[in-house]
């Protein structure tokens, strides 16, 4: 793909196809830590992660050389319901980035790279840094580094 909106479009169809498949229900997208009942073997605090209808998502957080808390807390926060709103948001932020003849209207167009036209200095920064978390992903270009 030539194209760094269209190539971002992609990767994130792919994460959305990740997101939804993480989760059996929309109504179960969010996700909270909650220490167990069950206390670790070292007799510790034992975590776990549920989804928004109670039902379990990560039994139990057992790592091996970080803490159980924070790895618990961490995987809630970055549960299907957030990363659909920030695929959301980037999907908004490319469609500034649309190439083509656009009629201007204030906000609608990223004025750094200015799309309408004849693109000049597309892609623009903003586009590069949104698809700078996925340069390791296939396809990714190094002429794409911010
Ligand atoms: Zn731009």
């Amino acid at each position: 793909m030539d194209d760094l909106a269209q190539w971002l479009h992609a990767q994130l169809d792919d994460d959305e196809r990740t997101a939804r498949a993480a989760s059996w229900t929309d109504d179960a997208n969010t996700w909270h830590a909650e220490p167990s009942p069950y206390g670790a073997r070292d007799g510790g605090q034992r975590w776990y992660v549920e989804d928004a209808m109670d039902d379990g998502v990560v039994s139990h957080v057992d790592p091996a050389a970080s803490d159980d808390e924070g790895v618990a807390r961490h995987i809630a926060e970055h549960d299907p319901a957030r990363v659909l709103r920030e695929i959301d948001a980037k999907r908004q932020l490319l469609d500034l980035h649309a190439p083509g003849e656009m009629e201007y209207v204030e906000g609608d167009v990223c004025m750094a790279c200015d799309v309408r036209g004849g693109a000049p200095f597309y892609p623009c920064k903003t586009l590069r840094l949104l698809a700078l978390p996925y340069a390791d992903r296939p396809g990714y270009r190094d002429e794409w580094q911010p």
